[in-house]
């Protein structure tokens, strides 16, 4: 049996919670490979390594005295050092960064140091080998990861570690130079490893007990990076959710398929604030060849990604992040009136867009009428439905002041009203 274990930075963040690390590590003989990420915050209004050295590198390329802030970001990592009474010292480290940030070495290089040096910590900790995620990890020329390269590097080099600590959200490019994953992307890293060992179960430890049906800060999707899932989904190894806080709560499993049966129709709900819809009318638009691809190309264009687009007979909405969109609000408008000639565009902000999942929901009649009665009662305006034809998923676009009360509604007429 062979586990990788990846632990997020507030279950690193200060020698105590190293400690419970350590227990759990030590507690299954067969979590062999650990990927660490930067120290989080240890208490609230705490700041992570990872922002610190984000703003302590800034500091340095505007030509200011980024020192103290180095000296800072030092601090940390000997408080959790002398914690666990290691003898274990940073020095050389700390002086090869501060060369590179006075060479200017990057935003990513910098950034990366975060889980570099917690990986040293971890790895002197655990007496586990320590392999540079820069070794083993690679991205290719367009800055994507070069998945079977990665692949090839980490079995070639694990096979080699009876137990290694590979620190998480690096690795390095083609020229060598060290490139990170988009935020939380010490997940990645870990889905990367146990497809690369063919482990028999990624666990992914933080600081909740798994999914909630929703998530109290309604984002419960920063759980897991979605990039986490594909490496593994395709070798059929499961992530389990774990609370470093409470080893013993069975967290979370995400698998491919399962025969048990959901507990609720709904499996969860999640959703964001901050949206702009873009609605764009013109009549025989559906049967207008390519009309769909000439309006996104508008987008892409101005560089702003979509997050929603549905459709009409002869409407067509897109839905955008408000603050990638704001800027160039003008430049799209008049893009869509060259592109598609349409009779009308029509913008509206300050949107929600409101997920609700669950594999109970497919063949399960009435639960749209669920939704939308529920969303009645609570007072809330629907702009916007959409269910794909998978039936495992129903988009609800509202105003954003509408957004607590929405996703309480839904919640409670599934949950609560269940339990
Ligand atoms: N330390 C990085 C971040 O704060 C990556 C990670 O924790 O996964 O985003």
């Amino acid at each position: 049996m062979k586990k990788i274990v990846k632990f997020g930075g507030s279950s690193l963040a200060n020698a105590e919670q190293f400690q419970k690390v350590g227990e759990i590590i030590r507690s299954d003989e067969s979590r062999r490979y650990v990927v660490p990420s930067a120290p989080g915050k240890r208490f609230d209004g705490d700041t992570k390594v990872t922002d610190l050295l984000y703003k302590c590198y800034n500091t340095a390329v505007e030509g200011e005295d980024f020192i103290p802030i180095l000296q800072e970001i030092k601090g940390r990592y000997y408080e959790i050092i002398r914690g666990l009474n290691l003898d274990l010292s940073l020095e050389d480290e700390f002086a090869q960064i501060e060369a590179d940030f006075k060479a200017q070495a990057g935003t990513d290089y910098a950034a990366s140091r975060g889980e570099f040096l917690n990986g040293k910590v971890m790895a002197a900790y655990l007496g586990y080998e320590f392999v540079d995620a820069a070794d083993v990890i690679r991205f290719d020329k367009n800055g994507n990861l070069d998945a079977e390269k990665t692949d090839r590097l980490l079995s070639k080099k694990l096979a080699k570690c009876e137990h290694a600590v590979i620190p998480g959200f690096y690795g390095a490019g083609e020229d060598g130079k060290v490139k990170t994953f988009s935020r939380g992307g010490s997940d990645v890293t870990g889905s990367l490893v146990a497809k690369a060992i063919k482990a028999d179960l990624y666990e992914n430890w933080t600081d909740v007990s798994g999914f909630l049906v929703t998530d109290p800060r309604y984002m419960g999707a920063t759980v897991l990076h979605e990039d986490a899932i594909f490496p593994v989904r395709k070798e059929g190894i499961p992530i389990n959710i774990k609370n470093t806080n409470r080893p013993e709560d069975k967290g979370t499993f995400i698998v491919e398929s399962t025969c048990k049966k959901p507990k609720f129709t709904i499996t969860g709900i999640a959703g964001k604030k901050g949206f702009c819809s873009i609605n764009i009318e013109k009549s025989m638009m559906n049967s207008e060849v390519g009309f769909g691809r000439k309006v996104l190309q508008v987008f892409e264009d101005q560089g702003i990604s979509f997050e929603h687009v549905p459709s009409g007979i002869d409407t067509m909405t897109v839905y955008v992040h408000q603050d990638e969109f704001e800027e160039k609000e003008q430049q799209v408008i008049a893009g869509i009136h060259r592109a598609v000639q349409p009779d009308f565009v029509e913008m509206e902000s300050d949107l929600a867009l409101i997920a609700v999942v669950g594999r109970g929901m497919k063949s399960t009649r009435g639960t749209a009428g669920r939704i939308f009665s529920a969303l009645a009662h609570a007072n809330v305006n629907v702009k916007m439905i959409d269910q794909g034809s998978s039936e495992l998923n129903i988009i609800i676009g509202v105003e954003n002041r509408d957004f607590e009360t929405a996703v309480k509604a839904i919640y409670d007429i599934f949950v609560i009203t269940q339990i």
